[in-house]
């Protein structure tokens, strides 16, 4: 076996290279493996609303001050559901923040983690695809494809963070939740004034996320619908999205490029097996409804970073600490994968009596200050806030 390290990480996405971060002072060897080849465009249209706690996080990691220029802070969260009354407001001023969160692109969020990598002592492997993983009590072995050639890796820590594709479907819980997510960017004829919107339609949740070139939009709707909007020609597609979000930003006049990707709830049941561990979306992969899976996959990867550093120079893939961890994270991950999960289950469904519950439910909400102010931390700062 030709290396030995302590810790490998299998996926180099945020998650992962936020991980690697998180171990850079720790005194172990540590190496990264991304299937992306060296130098390969990271080609993804989303934008990633980052909680205020994931903002800390950032900037404990030393990433925030190359991402904090281009992010735009949210100021204020507007709630609604189409055809039916009810709206909630959420804002930094009552919450006592300077913002509820911030928008970055998911391209610039990778570029940072990256910048800030290359100036560590990790080892960062492009290029390199793991293929198997296996781990019993004395050591975890990764089987990598790099260039056509297979290699074999040893270390004493296999963290999988390659956002779900190697989740073994024994031990994972699946809701396909027969819709899509439309990602695009879009200008309208006002200007975003840090406000960002989730509006909850039957066939989904629409989101407005502001950036500097206007809005990013993630539009949820059925497999078939959304594939259809995205080929409609621009000036068609932006009528449709005026009809479905309503006239609060005024007329939608440019779209850009646009995605679909296909939503699931996904979840390993057992994220911990002896020496290795799932974080991130390998761990869960969520609905993006209220801008939770990255937010919690970082979550993932600082406290299991603080976990092994505070274990001090003992072995970082014990069973003793894996579990620990592990039994640290269960709340948080829990009631965010129930958070997400019951948003959805209970705005996507057009039942008139139920619209009129949820409309009072929403109005309600804006005028009870202590579940307004529970809702606010929880988008602020997870399950613990
Ligand atoms: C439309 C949409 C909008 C979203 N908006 C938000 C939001 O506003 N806020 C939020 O918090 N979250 C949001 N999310 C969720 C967020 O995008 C994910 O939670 C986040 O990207 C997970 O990061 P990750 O590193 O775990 O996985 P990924 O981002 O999937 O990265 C996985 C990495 O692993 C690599 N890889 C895969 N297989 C292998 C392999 N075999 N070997 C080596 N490398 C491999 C991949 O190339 C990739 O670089 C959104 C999701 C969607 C779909």
């Amino acid at each position: 076996m030709a290396e030995r390290l302590d810790i490998v990480i299998a996926g180099g996405g945020p998650v992962g290279a936020a991980f690697a971060l998180g171990l850079r002072d720790s005194g172990f060897t540590v190496m990264l493996l991304e299937a992306r080849g060296p130098g390969a465009a990271v080609e993804d249209q989303r934008s990633i609303a980052l909680s205020h706690g994931s903002g800390l996080i950032l900037e404990r990691l030393g990433v925030w001050s190359a991402l904090a220029t281009a992010a735009i802070p949210i100021h204020r969260i507007i709630i609604s559901q189409q055809h039916s009354f009810g709206r909630t407001e959420l804002s930094a001023d009552e919450a006592s923040v300077p913002a509820l969160g911030y928008v970055a692109g998911y391209t610039a969020l990778q570029h940072a983690l990256a910048g800030a990598l290359e100036q560590s002592t990790v080892c960062v492997r492009a290029g390199c695809a793991v293929r198997a993983i296996s781990g019993d009590a004395n050591v975890a072995v990764a089987t990598v494809d790099a260039a056509g050639t297979q290699q074999q890796l040893a270390a004493r820590l296999i963290a999988i963070a390659d956002g779900g594709a190697q989740l073994n479907s024994a031990h994972v819980k699946t809701r396909d939740y027969r819709q899509s997510a439309l990602v695009c960017d879009v200008v309208s004829e006002q200007p975003h004034q840090n406000r960002a919107f989730e509006r909850f339609t039957p066939e989904g949740p629409l989101a407005l996320l502001p950036t500097a070139r206007g809005w990013s939009l993630v539009w949820t709707a059925q497999p078939e619908h959304a594939q259809q909007l995205a080929v409609l020609d621009d000036a068609e597609f932006c009528q449709r999205l005026q009809v479905t979000f309503g006239s609060a930003v005024g007329a939608f006049i440019a779209a850009g490029r646009r995605q679909v990707l296909p939503l699931a709830l996904k979840y390993a049941t057992q994220p911990v097996a002896p020496r290795t561990l799932l974080i991130g979306n390998a761990a869960q992969t969520l609905h993006p409804v209220a801008g939770q899976g990255f937010n919690l996959g970082l979550r993932d990867a600082w406290e299991l970073a603080r976990a092994i550093i505070a274990h001090g120079e003992s072995d970082p893939g014990g069973s003793e600490l894996l579990n620990e961890y592990f039994s640290q994270r269960r709340l948080d991950r829990t009631a965010t994968i129930l958070f997400t999960d019951s948003l959805i289950r209970l705005f996507c469904k057009d039942i008139p009596l139920l619209n009129s519950a949820r409309g009072f439910g929403l109005a309600a909400l804006g005028a009870i200050p202590p579940a307004k102010n529970f809702l606010v931390r929880r988008m602020m700062f997870g399950a613990r806030g």
